[in-house]
């Protein structure tokens, strides 16, 4: 992730404004005031755990789902059909014909966004080549494997090259040769003003690929931003590795033991506490291998951030 030192400001050059989007499912809260930006250029990630409301935020976004309140706008125009042609789908059910050849799929789908027959046809010749698929362009997408519908899904998305990305589970299933493909061709729309905003349970690809990062759970934001904004929220961790087995950090004052794993104990320090008193601690319980502060990756933050 883009990790400016310092809080960056929000960007201003915002195309994709998410204000306040609420929605239920009979008596179930799917969403519950969730506010969100994506600029031109910008990639954000959308994390969550199942059911945080994820899915519902897209389809709102792309208006599958009709919000109960709040608002979207796309350069500052509330989002309806005119806008929505000009962005790209990848829907979490995904949703091509499985009976029909994937170059002829994606020309009807570039037509669809208003492309004229030879444009339409170049877009899918140039998409597949692209993804690794120009042999397989006659073939009908059933014969593929999930990753390769999986990549005639993302063709699909960018055939009639959108401004604005809004891309469901992309890497769900995917083997890492075709991560990096993915993650390649997501930041090259990026580097070409595209705006992005997809959704991912794996934590490090977000943080690898996004600008800013979104954590939604139970319908709300609990936190956003670059990782270093992230960070801010949270005291540093401290990692430290004694050679014993026995738990020896667990009644130490001013301090909360957050992960316990083969490299050692992680712990939350309380500000003012006396970090050599937590050495002479360690020390007492056996050989110190290891002891220093750590940077928090998304992981950690993510972790931090569900505590309830
Ligand atoms: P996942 O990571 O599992 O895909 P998500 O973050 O995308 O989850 P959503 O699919 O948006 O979450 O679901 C949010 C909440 O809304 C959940 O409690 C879910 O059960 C509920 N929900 C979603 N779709 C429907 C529906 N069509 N009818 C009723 N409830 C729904």
């Amino acid at each position: 992730m883009a990790d400016p030192a310092g809080s960056a400001p929000a960007p201003t050059d915002t195309n994709l404004e998410v204000r306040e989007l609420a929605h239920r499912y009979g008596d179930r809260i799917a969403l519950a005031g969730v506010s969100l930006s994506v600029a031109e250029g910008e990639i954000v990630g959308l994390v969550g755990r199942n059911g945080a409301g994820k899915t519902t935020l897209m389809r709102s976004i792309m208006g599958i789902v009709s919000p109960d309140a709040g608002s979207v706008t796309w350069r500052g125009a509330t989002v309806g059909l005119p806008q929505r042609r000009r962005f790209g789908y990848m829907p979490e059910e995904r949703g091509l014909y499985a009976q029909m050849q994937i170059a002829a799929q994606l020309r009807y789908l570039a037509r669809l966004h208003g492309l004229d027959k030879a444009g339409a046809d170049r877009a899918a010749r140039s998409w597949l080549e692209r993804l690794g698929l120009a042999e397989r362009a006659e073939e009908k997408l059933i014969a593929l494997s999930h990753g390769n519908q999986q990549r005639v899904q993302l063709a699909a998305a960018l055939v009639h090259e959108p401004e604005l990305l809004v891309l469901d589970e992309p890497f769900a299933g995917l083997d890492p040769e075709a991560v990096d493909a993915l993650s390649e061709i997501l930041r090259a729309q990026v580097q070409a003003g595209t705006a992005i905003l997809f959704s991912s349970h794996q934590l490090e690809l977000v943080q690898r690929i996004c600008d800013r990062v979104v954590v939604l759970d139970r319908g709300r934001v609990l936190g956003a931003g670059t990782l270093a904004q992230l960070r801010e929220q949270f005291p540093a961790q401290l990692r430290v590795r004694v050679a014993t087995a026995q738990p020896w950090a667990a009644e130490l004052s001013g301090v909360r033991v957050t992960r316990v794993d083969e490299d050692g104990t992680l712990l939350v320090v309380e500000p003012g506490i006396d970090i050599q008193a937590v050495l002479r601690a360690a020390q007492t319980a056996g050989p110190v291998e290891h002891f220093g502060f750590e940077t928090a990756g998304l992981i950690d933050l993510y972790r931090q951030l569900l505590v309830p």
